[in-house]
């Protein structure tokens, strides 16, 4: 482990709105992946930390000012919250990049959307009702009741963290409900400047968001097992995310999982060829392939494919590899040493299970004042969907390039995998893009554009990609419990022994 500087800057965790230590006192260093120096000490919480943040979010759910605020008080402080990230755009990118080595542009892009998450649901937070239900009884009245589901534990990765934050603790609060986050060990500074920043100034009540610091199976699992949690919204790996679900089952708690994927980028011979090619591209080499919705299995139609790929490379060739934080690089480091051995490991599983690497295919030498985790944007061609480069994530900027006949073909290729969060299909036909909008089976799915993702429009996975919607109305749905309410206004009596059903 690298000395620690003296300049390190040290964080402390959120629990009842209070900044504290980890009751073990313990910190670990998180590194700067561009450089590869520690620059911030963050505290390593264990399942005690983790405790008293739930219970201070439980607290404030059942007392305080928090349950008693109205569903439009609720909306106006979400849109406080809004203006106020829109206010520390700049700063809160600068740290995510500085955490997780993405480009500038991107993370910047990021924060200044986010504040739509906060201003839609600080819209829907008094729009939240139930319904008067004409039940087929005489004499009663029946109504249902939306309530909210109570502690949620959030569980971030690396790649977006605020975003990814964003995503669920907007409907969340809507929802009225009290939050515990744990980002990743990776990447925990942008959430604590997002509290001192946002949720302070903002003035949201204590305990209702607190964020604990610290790694998975430590300040993790804790969160997912705790009995008071009621909810568990996860985005991560896919087999994280099997042992969260198996976890949180015990308590019957309500999971939504945002997981891996293997998307399909499926381009035919019809498509506006350039158009695709820039869609190819940004669709694995954009975040350095560090995104779930990657398009890294590219199908090309078998007409067009050698064309395609001489453009596909011409172009691939020119990535700007370098500082993230500049907003001329075009790619930028891998964000943590293990995701980098691991894509180095998968350019040798493609190489040794014959796939032709007709670019890249191996680190990349560090950038000036660079660290050394880069990787060359590399191309496979020759993959067969059965390989491994095709049917598991590599989460780098390795993409497999994949020939198709025909429609029929394509199909059957892309569902051919155990994910289904994202596709692209590049065409002109519309028959055939509302044809493959229809039949793949996809979350997401993108029709001449890719990696569009918006606060209106519902994100999830099919399969192995996940449970659960985020975004849009539905998400609101996650965070809400519904009771049935029952008033019988007429005389009571009848057989006691036998259930009241309709007669
Ligand atoms: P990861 O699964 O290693 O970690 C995610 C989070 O889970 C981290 O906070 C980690 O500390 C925590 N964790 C690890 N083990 C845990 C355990 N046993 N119990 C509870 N928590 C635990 O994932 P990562 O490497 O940080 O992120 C990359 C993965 O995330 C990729 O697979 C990517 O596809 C996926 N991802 C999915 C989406 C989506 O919306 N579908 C978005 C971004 C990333």
């Amino acid at each position: 482990m690298p000395d620690i500087p003296a300049t390190l800057k040290t964080y402390q965790a959120h629990i009842d709105g209070k900044w504290v230590d980890a009751a073990s006192g313990k910190t670990f260093q998180t590194i700067n992946p561009y450089t590869g120096e520690p620059w911030a000490l963050i505290p390593e919480c264990d399942k005690e930390d983790v405790d008293r943040a739930v219970r201070a979010a439980a607290r404030a759910f059942e007392s305080g000012p928090w349950p008693g605020m109205t569903q439009t008080a609720r909306g106006r402080l979400l849109r406080r919250i809004a203006a106020l990230i829109e206010k520390h755009a700049q700063h809160l990118a600068e740290i995510e990049v500085r955490d997780n080595g993405k480009l500038i542009s991107e993370m910047h892009a990021q924060t200044k959307y986010l504040p739509e998450w906060f201003n839609y649901y600080g819209g829907l937070a008094d729009k939240i009702q139930g319904a008067v239900v004409p039940v087929d009884r005489p004499d009663h009245f029946t109504y249902i009741l939306k309530e909210p589901v109570g502690v949620c534990g959030f569980i971030i990765p690396w790649n977006s963290p605020l975003m990814l934050a964003g995503w669920k603790l907007a409907p969340a609060l809507a929802a009225g409900c009290t939050v515990v986050i744990k980002p990743s060990e990776f990447t925990s500074a942008s959430l604590l400047e997002f509290m001192r920043l946002v949720i302070q100034e903002a003035e949201v009540p204590p305990g209702v968001i607190n964020v604990v610091t610290g790694y998975g199976a430590v300040a993790g699992e804790p969160l997912v097992t705790h009995p008071l949690v009621s909810k568990v919204a996860f985005t991560g790996g896919t087999l994280t995310g099997a042992r969260v679900n198996e976890l949180a089952a015990k308590t019957f708690k309500k999971v939504s999982l945002e997981l891996g994927g293997k998307s399909p980028n499926i381009v035919f011979d019809d498509c506006v060829l350039d158009d695709a090619v820039s869609g190819a591209i940004s669709g694995i080499f954009a975040a350095t392939g560090q995104t779930c919705i990657a398009g890294s299995r590219l199908l090309l139609q078998e007409t067009i494919h050698d064309k395609f790929v001489e453009k596909l490379v011409a172009m691939a060739k020119t990535a700007r590899l370098g500082d993230p934080s500049l907003p001329t690089t075009q790619v930028g480091p891998v964000t943590t040493p293990p995701q980098y051995r691991k894509i180095l490991g998968y350019i040798d599983i493609a190489k040794g299970e014959g796939a032709k690497c007709v670019l890249g295919g191996g680190p990349a030498p560090a950038a000036e004042g660079g660290g050394t985790y880069f990787v060359k944007p590399t191309i496979f061609t020759g993959v067969e969907n059965r390989m491994r480069i095709a049917q598991e994530e590599v989460f780098g900027p390795v993409l497999s390039v994949i020939k198709f006949k025909d429609e029929e073909d394509a199909v059957r290729i892309a569902n051919d995998i155990a994910y289904g969060l994202g596709a692209g299909v590049w065409t002109q036909s519309v028959r055939r893009a509302h044809t493959m909008a229809r039949r793949i089976k996809a979350g997401t799915v993108w029709v001449n554009t890719y990696r569009a993702v918006s606060f209106l429009m519902p994100f999830g996975g099919y399969k192995a990609s996940g449970l659960g919607r985020e975004n849009g109305m539905e998400a609101i749905e996650g965070y809400l419990q519904t009771k049935s309410v029952w008033i019988n206004n007429g005389p009571g009596g009848g057989n006691p022994f036998i259930m009241k059903t309709a007669s």
